[in-house]
């Protein structure tokens, strides 16, 4: 069972549409960056004509709600991914700014700033890596 179908069956109890599946899985297609959700819209909209901007961005609020997918701003641009690791739901990202490849990374350093914060409560945190992959290394120097 892919995990979309897993999604529909079990969790929130969204209805499957045409248009949720063909969102799910362009965003699967591509599941190691991010996507302006401007371009994703603008995907959508031609796949589906008529499909209303405020029906697209509701569907990627709910994915996001169901931990399906992940998102991120840029600037002032949102972006969107699918869902890295259904297991470890919490994780950070190392982003490649040449070619925007997401790397997971499993350790929350969490622990660490809570040590250097003793008796505050700590309601949130973003961590994020920026950098370029190996790959991008080797072209660079190449
Ligand atoms: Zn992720
Ligand atoms: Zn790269
Ligand atoms: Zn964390």
């Amino acid at each position: 069972m892919n995990p979309s179908t897993r999604f529909f069956k079990k969790k929130n109890h969204l209805k499957v549409t045409k248009q949720r599946k063909a969102l799910l899985t362009y965003l699967l297609d591509h599941q190691d960056q991010y996507h302006d959700v401007t371009l994703v819209d603008e995907y959508m909209r031609q796949e589906f004509p008529g499909m209303s901007h405020n029906t697209i961005y509701r569907n990627i609020r709910e994915f996001e709600e169901a931990g399906m997918v992940e998102q991120q701003m840029n600037g002032d641009q949102a972006r969107v991914k699918y869902q890295c690791d259904f297991a470890h739901m919490h994780h950070h990202h190392f982003i490649c700014q040449n070619c925007g490849r997401v790397t997971e990374l499993e350790e929350c350093p969490l622990d660490v700033f809570q040590e250097q914060l003793p008796g505050y409560q700590i309601d949130g945190h973003r961590v994020e890596l920026y950098g370029l992959c190996p790959d991008c290394q080797k072209a660079a120097t190449a």
